[in-house]
């Protein structure tokens, strides 16, 4: 039985009567309490600022130790295969695992799944980890499969990465379990970084339930796809996570290197950036840095979504981080929320809107329907009638940006 961490996310009934309801942001970071999974304490300050907190205690030489130890148990004692998997998108934060596994003399098999709609700076960052000194493997699932998955996803949970996010979990996995090398090495723990349930937060290794739970499936199983847009099981194979024999039968581990080595996305920028990797010119639509999700234009779409649903995009998450970091104020980060998150997606990685939606079958207009379909309207400006005031670029207004004074 699935418990899909965003479930009550899924379908919000929107009545156009439904009363405004004022977010509660976060006293040290600026996240809403709409995310799902955080709790504001009595302090108002929520559990991600918490969990942050708790991480300047840790004992990060004892926790590098550890690591060191779990990767001598792993590592091939002849050489004749792989110590580990390291599953990269070409990012910086897993440019930089690969930069470790090799600082740490571990020989990884390197295996990317292919974004939805990779940018040319996301396949130059590819072609970069290549020249690390690695074996690669790049999996790229049916096209033409996934372009409907990502209408699916769209139309029924408003996710277009939906498949994206599980091919990145269960591709992996596969490989693990095709080439025999048992241990796959995670980045940081998501529930760790962004707060979610204590024992989730822990956790060091991934499982399925871990993936069932908490790897943005959004209550939509691989296998309620089966018949829609003529979906056949022999389509999913790649979104299917190996059974629990294979798993057993290899030994399939995994480890979060969050959890053993201090982790923050813009020192990994720094170490990526002096071993080749390329950031984006300029700062990303929607969000407030340069140097993320940039290998993937729908991205822009999905992080939109998360907007529509919850009040926040990716500029606030990032802002958030930076703030508890003490980069930024408050303050700043509040503005530059304000300036840049939630804007209706035109262009990402300057791809327009159209143009990414062609390859779906779908219009700006179509796509403009869904978006008001999942929007919650309890937190967005509405005219006398009930209906979202957007404005000439066809952004929306949410009610309040921060706590009342
Ligand atoms: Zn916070």
């Amino acid at each position: 039985m699935l418990k899909p961490f965003f479930a009550h996310s899924i379908f919000l009934k929107i009545n156009p009567s439904t009363p405004l309801t004022m977010l509660r942001y976060c006293t040290r970071c600026v996240m809403p309490d709409t995310k799902p999974d955080l709790k504001l304490d009595e302090h108002g300050v929520c559990n991600a600022c918490r969990s942050y907190e708790h991480r300047k205690s840790v004992d990060w030489a004892t926790r590098q130790k550890e690591l060191e130890q779990l990767l001598a148990r792993y590592r091939s004692r002849d050489g004749s295969n792989w110590d580990c998997i390291v599953p990269v998108s070409g990012g910086k934060d897993s440019t930089t695992q690969v930069i470790r596994m090799l600082q740490f003399g571990m020989n990884p098999l390197c295996v990317t799944a292919s974004t939805c709609d990779l940018s040319e700076i996301g396949r130059r960052n590819i072609e970069n980890i290549k020249n690390l000194g690695v074996d690669y493997v790049e999996f790229s699932p049916n096209i033409r499969v996934r372009r409907k998955l990502n209408r699916l996803g769209l139309e029924q949970v408003g996710d277009i990465s939906w498949p994206e996010h599980v091919g990145i979990f269960t591709i992996p996995v596969r490989a693990a379990v095709q080439y025999s090398v048992p241990l796959l090495i995670w980045g940081e723990n998501s529930q760790n970084e962004y707060g979610g349930p204590a024992a989730a937060a822990e956790k060091n290794a991934l499982d399925r339930r871990w993936l069932e739970e908490f790897g943005g499936m959004l209550g939509l199983r691989v296998t309620d796809l089966i018949g829609l847009m003529g979906i056949t099981p022999r389509d999913l194979i790649p979104y299917q996570y190996p059974s629990d024999d294979e798993l057993q039968r290899v030994g399939v581990t995994g480890l979060f290197l969050g959890h053993y080595l201090p982790w923050d996305g813009l020192a990994n920028t720094l170490v990526a950036v002096a071993n080749g990797f390329e950031s984006y010119p300029t700062v990303i639509e929607g969000s407030v840095v340069n140097y993320e999700n940039v290998d993937n234009h729908q991205t822009g779409i999905h992080d939109y979504f998360k907007f529509l649903k919850f009040g926040f995009g990716r500029g606030t998450d990032l802002a958030c981080m930076h703030t508890r970091r003490d980069r930024i104020t408050r303050q700043d980060a509040l503005e530059m929320v304000r300036r840049h998150d939630g804007k209706f997606p035109w262009t990402y990685l300057g791809k327009p809107l159209e143009k990414i939606l062609q390859p779906l079958d779908l219009s700006v207009d179509d796509f403009i329907k869904i978006c008001d379909r999942f929007t919650n309207k309890k937190i967005f400006v509405r005219d006398a009638k009930g209906n979202l005031v957007k404005d000439r670029s066809g952004n929306l207004t949410k009610i309040n940006y921060d706590n009342p004074p």
